[in-house]
């Protein structure tokens, strides 16, 4: 079992709904540290960057839209398999299907505004790390 980075998200719906402390307790509780944070607006570029892998899908443009409408909590995270541990606790896209006691259960209102991103792979969590956090901002 390796340590892994991961990259969480709270998206603007649930930093609107003052959820960020629930969320990041769930997060600890689920065994992620919190490595690096920050929070501020995301621009339409960082967006478009961000989400390119999903760029010629439907919803590409509303979600950049929903991204840059608001405040997100940007969160690094690790831990021994934080990459799936996350997504677990994250729970399903659709927070209608996500599982009891998921964060997208939880504070999800929708399958675009489903209260946050995570690492969907090992690779990814550390390309998404390194897109938002130089090195010596991360404890
Ligand atoms: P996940 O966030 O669970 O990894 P995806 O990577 O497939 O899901 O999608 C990225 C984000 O795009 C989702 O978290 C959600 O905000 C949005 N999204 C996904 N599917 C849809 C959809 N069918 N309609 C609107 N927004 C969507
Ligand atoms: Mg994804």
């Amino acid at each position: 079992m390796a340590l892994e980075k991961t990259l969480s998200i709270i998206k603007p719906n649930a930093v609107a709904k003052k959820n960020i402390g629930a969320i990041i307790h769930m997060l600890e509780g689920a065994g992620l540290r919190v490595m690096g944070m920050k929070m501020g607006n995301l621009t339409q570029r960082d967006a478009e960057q961000f989400y390119a892998i999903h760029k010629d899908r439907a919803f590409f443009k509303e979600l950049v839209s929903f991204m840059t409408s608001g405040t997100v909590v940007i969160l690094a995270l690790e831990g021994t398999n934080a990459v799936v541990k996350n997504r677990d606790i994250m729970g399903a896209t659709d927070p209608k299907k996500a599982a009891p006691n998921t964060i997208r259960a939880k504070f999800g209102e929708g399958i675009e505004a489903n209260a946050v991103h995570g690492s969907d792979s090992v690779e990814n969590g550390i390309n998404e790390v390194a897109f938002f956090f130089a090195e010596r901002e991360l404890c």
